[in-house]
Parts: C-alpha cells; structure tokens; sequence
C-alpha cells in the first residue's frame, strides 16, 4: 500500500486513508502543502518554526562583514576622523541609534549623505520619497506593524508586478528579504530611501492602529511561541483558511492566514537573544531601539 501523499515527513497514513480524508472536506494547508490531517499540519508546523529558530540563532552569529558607515562617510561626506569618533562616542554612552544617524544629529553630515551612503553600504539604489508615486495595492500586501518594525515602506510594483518595491532605511538585513517574499509571494525589490520620508509614509498610509507596537505579545521561549502560533493554526483551520504562513523576521514573528476574500495577519514579537530555548521565562518587553529616532 502507498503512503500518503501529505507534506509531513513522518506521516503514517496510507494513500487511501489520504484520499478518503481529501473528498471528506477541503484539506488545510499550510504554505501550500498538503496535510492529511490537522494533527499533521501541526506537528509540521512546530518542526518548521523549530528548524527556523535554530536557524537565526545560527546566523545571528554570523554576520555579514560590511564596508563601514563611517568610512563610507569619510570618503562621500568629508567627515573627519574626529567627528565620527565624537558619533562613536555618543552612539556608545547612549546605546541607542544608529551610528549615520548619530553623525546628522551632531551636523556633521545631513540626512542625504547618510541615505546615500547606506545605498553604498549596502550596493543598493536609493529612492527619492520627496514626491513618491506610492501604489496603495503595494503598501495593502504588508501590513502595519511589520513596515514599521522591519523599517520600511513598499512604494509599487516593478512593470510585470513581480516584484514589490520597497523603500528601506538601513540597517536591513537581507537575510530577511527572503522570509518577507515568502510571506507576500513575490520578489522584493529593495530601494534605500531617507529615513524621515519612509517614516512620514508609513503614517500617511497606515491608521495609527495599524502602525502600534505596544501590547504585542511577546514570547522568550520558542515553546511559548509555537503555542501561541498553534492557537492561529487552529483558528485558521476553523475558518477553513485556503492557506496559512508564518515567518520568523528579525526579532518579530508574522502569520498570514489566507481566506477566499482576504488576509488575516497576526503579529508577535520574540526575544531570540536573551533567553535560551530550554526556558520559558519571558523577558521583560523591549523597547524599540528605532522608535526612539525623531
Ligand atoms: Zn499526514
């Protein structure tokens, strides 16, 4: 007897145990694969979401080496050696912003010459938001919450609708592209735009509402957060949602339950770094470094 056709690689069943259940009802989905049944949707979930928690505990070890800001600054800029050190030292006693952003707030530089720089820094064209063409379909297909915690600001499509342009104000890791074209099924076209700009769109085109990050809840074990994200599966599965996602991005967690008129996003937030996998001690909320930014 063949085995089943479902997604989850430890699946038992038979292939006509599979059939029975597929013409029983509309199988659940996640990702786009194909369960049998709900338990095994389940059990791939947790595997998937363990797998890639493991997976940015790895790579937040290694980082990626870039060109530094500040040398950047001095070639472009003309700073002097001097200044970026007094940015260093400020950015050092503060423990917060960024260090581009330390040097504008001290006048040694504008905000430009930093997006500019950030372009170089990261080998990506720069985006003028003065008078943007932004496409309200584009901003629609990311929510809120995720454009303001990741930063950035989707601004349209490229002609053949392939990929969504965003404007981004760096520091942007671009490991995490991938997880956000996972989500919204398309390729992601980065632009870096100034900082102020990205931020004055994010609030023309979202509610206040939908750009809030307090009263998110927050998890410091991986155990909480597969819990919480098997409470959206189980909803998702209720409401027969075509397809469910979820991704793990920087330090937020994003699900997407796909219904047959809209998308439902759910939101949550994680503490990777502070606290181990084997401890379900939640850590104290965590204030957003970038909020504090004018
Ligand atoms: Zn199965």
């Amino acid at each position: 007897m063949p085995k089943s056709q479902c997604h989850w690689k430890e699946c038992t069943r038979l292939h006509s145990e599979f059939s029975l259940f597929l013409s029983r009802r509309r199988p659940p989905r996640f990702e786009n694969h194909i369960f049998c049944s709900d338990g095994c949707l389940y059990s791939y979930f947790k595997n998937a979401l363990s797998d890639r928690w493991r997976r940015l505990r790895e790579e937040r070890e290694s980082t990626i080496p870039r060109p530094k800001i500040g040398t950047i600054l001095m070639q472009t800029a003309f700073i002097t050696r001097e200044q970026l050190d007094a940015a260093i030292r400020m950015q050092k006693k503060t423990q917060e912003g960024r260090l581009g952003e330390w040097l504008r707030r001290l006048g040694f530089v504008d905000e430009h010459q930093v997006t500019a720089a950030l372009a170089k820094q990261y080998g990506l064209p720069v985006i003028n938001l003065k008078n943007p063409d932004t496409n309200e379909d584009a901003v629609r297909m990311i929510p809120g919450k995720v454009a303001k915690r990741s930063g950035l600001i989707p601004v349209g499509f490229d002609d053949d609708q392939s990929h969504l342009q965003v404007a981004v104000s760096a520091p942007v890791d671009f490991r995490f592209q991938e997880a956000i074209r996972r989500m919204v099924r398309k390729g992601i076209a980065p632009y870096i735009g100034d900082q102020s700009a990205i931020q004055q769109l994010l609030e023309r085109y979202y509610e206040p509402e939908e750009l809030d990050l307090s009263n998110i809840p927050t998890y410091g074990s991986l155990d909480d957060l597969i819990e919480a994200g098997c409470g959206i599966v189980r909803t998702a599965i209720k409401n027969r949602a075509l397809d469910i996602r979820a991704e793990l991005i920087q330090d937020f967690f994003w699900m997407r339950l796909d219904y047959p008129e809209e998308a439902h996003h759910h939101f949550f937030q994680y503490d990777l770094a502070a606290v181990p996998e084997s401890l379900t001690v939640k850590p104290e909320e965590k204030e957003y470094g970038y909020a504090a930014l004018p």
